[in-house]
């Protein structure tokens, strides 16, 4: 089986504020990408987890694939669909106690199985004698191996599924046919910035935009680049908005069954949702109308997908 979906489409989007400033605004579509159209196994989670996915449903056994997230977390909504579209028995850790939510019944009725962290002991899953235990305990209920119980780090964050998602930069050398002079994208745990970074060629810078609030996104995104990238990349910090899942009362944010939209006022942009993308694109717009592009550059930008 394999398991990679055909390159995302490039975009050219005819915004007003990019004709204005005489540069070229395009849209790497990558909420497109997808094995499974209308669901929420796309965008930079599938990047993440083709790999797991592929390996999973290679090997003699199928393995139990454990992850984290909060409770409003794309990444657990793309795994337990995972599961269910390639019958692999899905187990989540959910941070805090909170109650229900659409996004986690979701997630049960694809057949995960759900565990509710309190906030204190979901920071221990850093640990390695933590993980050790749980996945002891996992194995027993399972009747399996312990090295069938396989952890998929938080986001689906890891050296590995950075780099699946670098590939992204080479589909959009291929469709521009020639090096984007700026490459946007936003950041949640900042894996999808470190593997395009490490894929970018020097002459692309990369601009990276938080839609956390605090400094430590360059860090992070450090931490995860392999030797010998690009340094020609930078944290926009501004367009936040106070932080996770916060943003402007002005925004309108229509749910659409699952996924939430977010209307930022601003014409001929394809569909955002709120968290990552609509913070992303009004970061740029903006960016674009103070003149910090130069005329003649072309400016991609990453439309990674996302329900909530
Ligand atoms: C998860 C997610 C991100 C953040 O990706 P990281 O690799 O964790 O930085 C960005 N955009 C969307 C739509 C997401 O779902």
């Amino acid at each position: 089986m394999h398991l990679r979906p055909r390159p995302s489409p490039l975009q050219l989007l005819q915004h007003p504020a990019a004709t204005a400033a005489g540069i070229s605004l395009f849209c790497k579509r990558d909420d497109l990408y997808t094995l499974a159209p209308g669901t929420a196994l796309q965008g930079n989670k599938v990047r993440k987890l083709e790999g797991f996915l592929q390996a999973a449903l290679t090997g003699d056994q199928k393995p139990v694939l454990v992850s984290f997230g909060g409770a409003y977390s794309n990444h657990l909504s793309a795994l337990s669909t995972a599961g269910r579209l390639y019958e692999l028995r899905v187990v989540l850790y959910v941070r805090g106690e909170e109650a229900d939510n659409p996004l986690l019944d979701r997630a049960r009725a694809d057949g995960a199985y759900l565990r509710h962290l309190s906030r204190a002991e979901y920071r221990r899953k850093g640990e390695e004698a933590w993980l050790k235990d749980r996945q002891l305990e996992l194995a027993l209920e399972y009747r399996l191996p312990i090295n069938s119980i396989w952890f998929i780090a938080e986001g689906g964050t890891c050296p590995d599924s950075a780099r699946n998602v670098g590939k992204l930069y080479n589909e959009v050398v291929d469709e521009l046919g020639a090096l984007p002079d700026y490459l946007c994208l936003s950041a949640g745990t900042g894996g999808s910035a470190a593997g395009i970074i490490g894929a970018a060629e020097a002459a692309t810078r990369v601009e990276v935009f938080p839609a956390l609030k605090g400094n430590w996104m360059a860090d992070e995104i450090r931490r995860l680049l392999p030797q010998n990238s690009s340094d020609n990349w930078t944290t926009i910090t501004d367009y936040h908005f106070g932080g996770y899942g916060k943003f402007p009362k002005d925004w309108i944010v229509p749910s659409e069954g699952l996924a939430k939209r977010a209307k930022i006022g601003e014409p001929d942009l394809p569909p955002l949702e709120p968290i990552y993308t609509a913070k992303l694109f009004y970061g740029v717009l903006d960016r674009i109308r103070k003149g910090d592009y130069p005329p003649g550059s072309s400016v991609v930008v990453v439309h990674s997908g996302g329900i909530y």
